[in-house]
């Protein structure tokens, strides 16, 4: 009968009376077969001579399947090895028994994780018969433990990662533990805080506060604060920080201090502000009107001089499409796409810098206003979120310009007066001089009465032109022949000319296409560059008109002179109002000899040679 090598001591003891009646079969049974852990009696070889049900249930295998298998077939390959190994040291001698964790690999695949005892058996002589194995089952702790390592490993990766400074202090307020953003945000190293308060690093004036939550945080209660700190650099940190009690078992253990560095939004936030102040201050200063809207049309600011010009205030616009207000149009118009030519539409829809200087505005009180705007479109990193707009009250201004062309016209009227005095004393000479003869009873009447009669239509055809010239503007667009409006100008101005020594030609196409214009302005241009040309040749010459199609859709009117010509630089500056090289000039006449040719959606072109002469070029539409 084999025994078991453990303490001699214990084979000399008596059978306790209660156990006499037992066989050893039924001690063996009870004790190896019934037994609560896995027990296996295990050959030399390592094959299994005889398994109990705890260990069969453990692993998943049956008796069966596992008497006379040897042990490694079940075993985790990883743990084996050292297994084969102590068994062979206790097979040696080297040491009675071992004991190790160690993994099965249960029958549905899974690790049954335990501690295995094994004591190896020998003879009265010492040689060894068997091992006894025992395995007690840990898979339960070991998954526990391992659950806790996760997220003991978590919790460090939190704390090492986190961007935010994160550190513990105990009830008197200590750092006990940073994690690396502290040491990089504050610049101080772990032995720079570790066992001191965060007082000294935070500024003085905060010190109540800061004390204030740590005291909260006792009690149990988060705090929050934006708390200014001193990097050890010297400069000022702006923090986010909350104060967070530490809960263990229900009672409060310490302090977390979670903290955000916040600067850099902070001095932001502050640009931010003062841009949006110093934006304001430019927008509310200018005395253009400036808008802005989204890209649902609504109003997202309105400067005061917009206010001013409409009377509408920014609360009364915000989120609305002020373009719809202030032209009053209506939301159909725009859904029916009426609208989608405006320029403000167009920078939204296309990016394009649009400019309209012929719009009406309405303001509050339903008055109208002429207005001059630009729209641009506002761009977000490359895309357009909303246009901004720029108006102009052009009333004033269009006042101006209207008065100008009067006095302009008033000169020029004052000037040829002066030829056209001279002109009608000539006929009125004859007239009289007529007059005295038939009162006198001379004979001839006829041939004097038409004489008469010529010159009066000669007078009446001045005066005509005179009346034209001096009524009111009336923008009046009709269409009239061009050889007409010349040739009426031409007799007007040919007395002048007569007496400057200067001729005029006129080559005329015939059965030229009409022109709608406003016959009073169009002539007042022409008397305008006419006079131009004759005050060019103090010493007479020739003035070349003429009047021709230009392509299909234009007629060109070119006056040449031989005059003085215009150096560069006056050429330059030709337009500019009030500009003149001429002692008694007005430097008017081209200003508003252009403007009026404008407004017939003409071109008017000035070429000139200095010393040569001067060749002027209007081009206008004609009359489809
Ligand atoms: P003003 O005739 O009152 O000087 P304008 O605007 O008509 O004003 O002309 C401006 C200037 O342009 C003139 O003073 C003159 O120097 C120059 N200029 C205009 N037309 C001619 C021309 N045909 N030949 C030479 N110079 C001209
Ligand atoms: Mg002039």
């Amino acid at each position: 009968m084999a025994e078991f090598t453990g303490n001699p001591t214990y084979r000399r003891k008596m059978i306790p009376a209660e156990l006499g009646l037992l066989t050893s079969e039924d001690l063996f049974h009870h004790s190896f077969g019934c037994a609560a852990i896995g027990m296996a009696l295990v050959s030399l070889d390592g094959r299994f001579l005889m398994v109990n049900t705890t260990l069969c249930n453990l692993i998943g295998f049956t008796d069966d399947e596992l008497v006379g298998r040897h042990y490694g077939e079940f075993s985790y390959p990883d743990d084996l090895e050292i297994d084969l190994q102590l068994q062979k040291q206790t097979l040696l001698g080297d040491r009675r028994s071992f004991q190790l964790e160690k993994r099965y690999v249960h029958q549905d695949g899974s690790l049954i994780w335990g501690i295995l005892s094994v004591s190896l058996v020998r003879d009265l002589e010492g040689a060894p018969l068997y091992f006894v194995s025992q395995f007690q089952d840990i898979t339960e702790r070991k998954r526990i433990e391992q659950k806790l390592e996760e997220s003991r490993l978590r919790y460090l990766s939190l704390l090492k990662h986190n961007p935010d400074i994160i550190c513990t202090l105990d009830e008197t307020g200590k750092l006990v533990t940073i994690n690396p953003a502290t040491r990089r945000i504050t610049g101080y190293t772990k032995q720079e805080l570790i066992g001191k308060t965060l007082l000294p690093i935070v500024m003085p004036e905060q010190w109540q506060q800061v004390k204030n939550m740590f005291f909260q945080a006792q009690q149990g209660l988060i705090g929050h604060a934006e708390i200014q700190v001193i990097h050890k650099q010297g400069h000022l940190l702006i923090l986010e920080v909350s104060v967070v009690p530490m809960i263990i078992h229900n009672q409060a253990s310490g302090i977390y201090v979670i903290a955000k560095d916040i600067t850099k939004r902070k001095r932001n936030e502050v640009m931010i502000d003062e841009l949006h102040t110093k934006n304001q201050l430019i927008l509310n200063a200018v005395s253009d009107g400036i808008f802005g809207i989204d890209e649902q049309l609504g109003t997202i600011f309105w400067n005061e001089a917009a206010k001013r010009l409409t009377g509408y205030t920014y609360d009364e616009m915000v989120g609305k499409n002020p373009f719809l207000i202030l032209t009053q149009a209506c939301e159909a118009e725009q859904s029916m796409g009426l609208t989608s030519q405006l320029p403000l539409y167009r920078s939204m829809l296309e990016g394009a810098h649009d400019y309209d200087s012929n719009e009406i505005f309405y303001k509050k009180n339903g008055d109208p206003f002429p207005v001059e705007y630009m729209s641009s479109p506002i761009y977000d990193h490359g895309r357009i979120v909303g246009v901004v707009i720029t108006f102009k009250d052009i009333k004033e201004r269009q006042k101006t310009e209207e008065m100008l062309r009067k006095s302009d016209k008033l000169s020029v009227v004052g000037q040829i007066a002066a030829g056209v005095a001279h002109e009608i004393r000539n006929p009125l000479t004859s007239l009289k001089g007529f007059t005295q003869f038939l009162q006198s009873g001379a004979v001839n009447k006829k041939e004097y009465y038409e004489i008469m009669l010529s010159e009066l239509n000669r007078i009446e055809l001045i005066i005509t032109e005179m009346l034209v010239l001096a009524k009111p503007q009336m923008v009046n667009f009709q269409p009239k022949s061009l050889e007409m409006i010349l040739n009426s100008v031409v007799i007007l101005l040919e007395t002048q000319a007569n007496m400057s020594n200067i001729q005029f030609t006129m080559g005329i196409q015939e059965d030229l296409a009409r022109v709608l214009c406003e016959e009073n302005q169009l002539k007042q241009s022409f008397i305008n560059l006419i006079k131009n040309a004759m005050e060019a040749m103090q010493d007479g010459g020739q003035i070349d008109i003429v009047l021709r199609a230009e392509g299909s859709r234009h007629v060109q009117i070119v006056i040449k002179d031989q005059g003085e010509g215009m150096p560069e630089d006056v050429l330059a500056r030709l337009g500019e109002p009030f500009y003149t090289t001429k002692d008694k000039g007005t430097g008017l006449g081209i200003m508003i000899t252009n403007k009026i040719i404008e407004d017939h959606n003409g071109h008017l072109l000035v070429e000139s040679k200095e010393g040569e002469g001067t060749v002027v070029s209007v081009t206008l539409p004609v009359h489809q």
